[in-house]
């Protein structure tokens, strides 16, 4: 290698000189084929341009000083490796030029292939292959098209059509019927057609190939796609991309050559065994694209045994190796294997925890390593319903389970139209022959994807498996006529709008609505199956795993919940106690009416009466809970929403009033509610008379609920029950609005508990941010803090909780203001900071307070990692999440240096 300046930074590395942990520097495709090459495998020699020399491109709009020179240096390497120099004209060297970055993202930015090819080369190109002058044309003539296409931006369908017009001048529909000289021609089109588009002839000098297809992968981290891709996928927009320069191996030189993909076990269902597509006489991209049916890879064993033996043996040695499911892409050249890629697979959530499960089972990871390995959004995915399936249905046709759930909605043939039609809050499943990265925002609009080619390996199946959507690939009874806007299949024909359902997990296709039946995770979770006793390899594991996060976890789960029924469900789930019982919810119903009367009662009298009669109704409604958290704690809050949303909205009364006085009947009443509604009416409702400030208001309204609470628990206990009560005071924001409420409360307390033995706590929630800045002092008159962060989230923001999401949250993700709303997972920066202050200056004046969150984020998974890191005692979410909650609780408490497997 050429010397250069030593403090020169270092952007081109060999394959030899990088290994799997450089995914930063190298991504992931190159630390990948620099740990392969180190561990001996038949990889083509190369080199890889680190992610720093495409941030410094991005930034500057050049490459960085002295990139030029290193690449130089390593091609020479190379070139002196492989005996041959890059575009030769009598034994060329071709290389790929690759995209890699940290993470992958399937099919988002560019490679070309070939590099290297002119019109001299390619004679020396066909000498090589043993006097192959069609397999030679017909690589040029795919250098011309991916190059003017990714490099030189020449529209795609301008190649197709004159590939497709020498088709038809020969009668043929088949690339394969095409010979030397048909290709020859088609290269002299493609070359007009270039210099067309570009001004420029198609560049003949290798080198200068060479680097402005490196610029263009560079430039392809910035596409629009690719950006897109990125924000689904929680990708930071920093990371740029790696450029992987590879020696070309072809396996496209007859019929003992070939390319294929292959998963080391199912990244379906985990199960093991071997899983891949081959596709014979063809190039790489073939196989991904889905263009050309490939035949299963157990096949390859008729065809080379020699190779697929191999083979077998190297994605045996790359699970040990990686300690995890491989997905692998390699090409056979004239009967020699060569490793074009491997990386730790994406699988989806089932296979996630089965394949967690066997891998401890085999004694390669531990329990932690396999905790770390899955998350609360696969358990999540995993609790879903599955189609309920009778007779009554039978499917219309089958393809590949290419990504599992149920999905039912109206077929859509583009992209644009399931965008369009989801908007409109319709449920959509986009149909397509094949998907490309330019139908990615259709793909996210859909509830599903179903396409008539492509294998488990297509670009519908890895990008649907990314997103946790359903997928069903490869459905070939299909007949889709996009431009039609309809698929035929047998004697149907479905038609735009028409409702399918697709089981990503059988590959099953129906016409019409298949209603749908919970899934065995959540049978699982209700007790109704017996995981030592099922055969049920996901049930078993996720049992395995869930275990193990209980018992490595500090923070606590408790539930949401205002019913007897939420409340046994979330404890079945595993709650250890309510987090937050909102008592609105018992306001409603038949006890409207009693509501009213309390609002607009007119003297002491008449208020007392209405909360007499509510308070025996809400006792039992306390009982009820109590039993069914016999023993865990219940933190019951007292009434916060603002009382006018119990009365009949203005307008709709005003115009009532108005009708029945023009038919001159009796509207006293109705007179009298409209008055009270009229003088209740707030402009900002979230910001009036709520909460704590009802209590101060409303006389006897939070002493009925405190009494009711006392009472109850004392009813338990004498029944031989164990009550934890917890009273909570909402929308505190300054300590002498707790510390009125406490005086009553602790005055009601001590007269109902007696000698009862009940302990009642009292606490409040830190929902306002003057209560998180002044917690210390809250902390003097509060037993516990529990963190309602959607409010505080509203407030600290400023941002209307019932409006902004559908109002402009789509435009501040847009333009990455945030990256998820921060209603969903908490803003760690600014509202997250409010809550640390208040832990810890809650913690300092009183050691011990316990700390629990109650907003929407005690489900949220980075929210659950976010409050353990902070302290927290507990989460506490709905019923359904408690699952999702207890495991990222566990994962949050075991440190590991795992592979991160996105
Ligand atoms: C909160 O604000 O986070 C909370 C739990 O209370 P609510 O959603 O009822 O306002
Ligand atoms: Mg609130």
């Amino acid at each position: 290698m050429a010397a250069h300046d030593p403090v020169e930074q270092k952007y081109v590395y060999d394959f030899a000189e990088g290994n799997k942990d450089l995914k930063d520097l190298l991504g992931g495709k190159g630390a990948n084929l620099a740990e392969m090459t180190n561990l001996g495998l038949p990889v083509p020699p190369g080199f890889t341009i680190t992610t720093e020399a495409c941030k410094a491109y991005l930034t500057t709009g050049r490459e960085p000083d002295g990139l030029a020179a290193q690449i130089e240096a390593h091609l020479e390497s190379l070139e002196r490796e492989m005996g041959r120099r890059l575009g030769d004209p009598d034994d060329p060297l071709l290389v790929s030029v690759r995209s890699g970055a940290k993470f992958s993202m399937p099919g988002m930015m560019e490679t070309v292939l070939n590099v290297g090819l002119n019109d001299r080369s390619v004679v020396g190109l066909s000498n090589q292959a043993g006097g192959n002058d069609r397999f030679a044309w017909d690589s040029y003539r795919r250098l011309i098209q991916m190059f003017g296409k990714t490099v030189c931006e020449v529209p795609g369908e301008e190649f197709e059509h004159a590939l497709d017009e020498i088709k038809r001048a020969k009668g043929t529909h088949n690339d394969l019927d095409l010979d030397a000289d048909d290709l020859r021609g088609l290269v002299d089109a493609y070359k007009q057609i270039f210099a067309k588009h570009t001004g420029r002839e198609f560049p003949q000098e290798p080198r200068e190939q060479l680097d402005l297809a490196i610029r263009a992968v560079f430039d392809s981290w910035n596409a629009e796609r690719a950006i897109l891709y990125r924000r689904q996928e929680r990708i930071p927009a920093d990371l740029g991309t790696a450029v992987n320069v590879v020696t070309m191996v072809f396996g496209n030189l007859g019929p003992d050559s070939g390319t294929g993909v292959a998963f080391t076990r199912d990244p379906g269902s985990g199960a093991q065994g071997i899983y891949g597509d081959y596709l014979a006489n063809a190039q790489g991209e073939d196989v991904v694209a889905g263009i050309r049916n490939t035949v299963p890879l157990q096949e390859l064993e008729q065809l080379d045994k020699t190779s697929y033996d191999q083979l077998l043996g190297i994605m045996a040695r790359l699970e040990e190796h990686y300690k995890d499911l491989c997905d692998i892409e390699f090409t056979i050249e004239r009967g020699k294997l060569w490793m074009l890629q491997t990386r730790v697979g994406k699988r989806t959530a089932a296979a996630a925890f089965v394949i967690a499960g066997q891998l401890v089972d085999e004694g390669l990871i531990d329990l932690d390593e396999a905790l770390h390995r899955v998350n609360g959004a696969q358990l999540a995915q995993l609790m879903f319903p599955r189609f309920q399936l009778d007779h009554e249905f039978e499917p219309v046709a089958k393809g590949i389970g290419a990504s599992p759930g149920a999905a039912s909605g109206k077929v859509v043939f583009t992209s644009a139209r399931a965008v369009e039609l989801a908007a409109e809050g319709e449920s959509v499943i986009l149909v397509r022959r094949e998907t490309n990265p330019d139908d990615l925002n259709g793909m996210i609009a859909a509830k599903g994807i179903l396409t008539s080619r492509g294998g488990k390996t297509s670009h519908a199946a890895v990008v649907a498996r990314g997103m946790g959507k359903t997928c069903v690939s490869g459905a070939d009874e299909l007949e889709v006529n996009v431009p039609a806007k309809k698929f035929t299949v047998g004697d149907h024909v479905v038609n735009e709008g028409d409702v399918v359902s697709i089981d990503g997990t059988t590959g099953k296709v129906y016409l019409g609505e298949v209603p749908v039946m919970p899934s065995e995770v959540v049978q699982y979770f209700e007790g109704e199956l017996d995981p030592e006793n099922t055969d049920d390899a996901l049930v078993r594991s996720v049992h395995r795993i869930m275990t193990h996060a209980d018992a490595a976890r500090r923070l606590r789960v408790r539930t949401n919940a205002d019913t007897g029924a939420d409340a046994a469900r979330a404890r079945r789930f595993g709650a250890e106690g309510i987090g937050l019982c909102r008592t609105e919810h018992m306001f409603l119903g038949d006890r409207r009416e009693l509501v009213e009367r309390l609002i607009l009662a007119s003297g002491e009298r008449e208020r007392e009466d209405a909360l007499s009669a509510l308070l025996p109704l809400q006792r039992a409604d306390f009982i009820e809970i109590f039993r069914e958290m016999d023993g865990l704690p219940v933190t019951v809050r007292l009434i916060d929403p603002p009382l006018h949303e119990f009365l009949p909205p203005l307008e709709q009364l005003a115009v009532n009033v108005a009708v029945a006085q023009e038919r001159g009947e009796d509207v006293a009443k109705e007179e009298a509610l409209l008055a009270a509604v009229r003088r209740m009416h707030e402009e900002n409702p979230m910001l009036g008379l709520r909460g704590v400030r009802l209590g101060l208001v409303i006389p006897g309204l939070f002493a009925m609920q405190v009494r009711a609470i006392a009472e109850a628990a004392v009813a338990v206990v004498r029944d031989g029950g164990t009550a934890c009560p917890e009273i909570m005071v909402p929308l505190v924001g300054a300590v002498q609005e707790l510390e009125t409420v406490r005086a009553e409360a602790e005055r009601i307390i001590a007269e109902v508990v007696g000698d009862s033995g009940v302990e009642v706590l009292i606490g409040t929630m830190i929902e306002v941010p003057r209560a998180a800045l002044t917690a210390g002092q809250i902390a003097e008159a509060a037993e516990f803090f529990s963190f309602g962060t959607n409010d505080l989230t509203q407030m600290g923001w400023g941002f209307s909780r019932d409006d902004v999401e559908g109002a402009f949250f789509w435009r501040y993700l847009e333009l990455g203001i945030f990256g998820i709303s921060p209603f969903e997972s908490i803003d760690t920066d600014g509202v997250g900071r409010l809550v640390r202050i208040a832990a810890e200056e809650g913690r300092a004046a009183r050691p011990g307070l316990k700390l629990g969150v109650c907003g929407e984020h005690g489900g949220d998974p980075d929210s659950v990692h976010f409050f353990h890191s902070v302290g927290l005692d507990y989460v506490s979410c709905s019923p359904f999440r408690v699952p999702v909650a207890r495991l990222e609780a566990g994962r949050a408490a075991i440190t590991t240096t795992g592979s991160d497997s996105r």
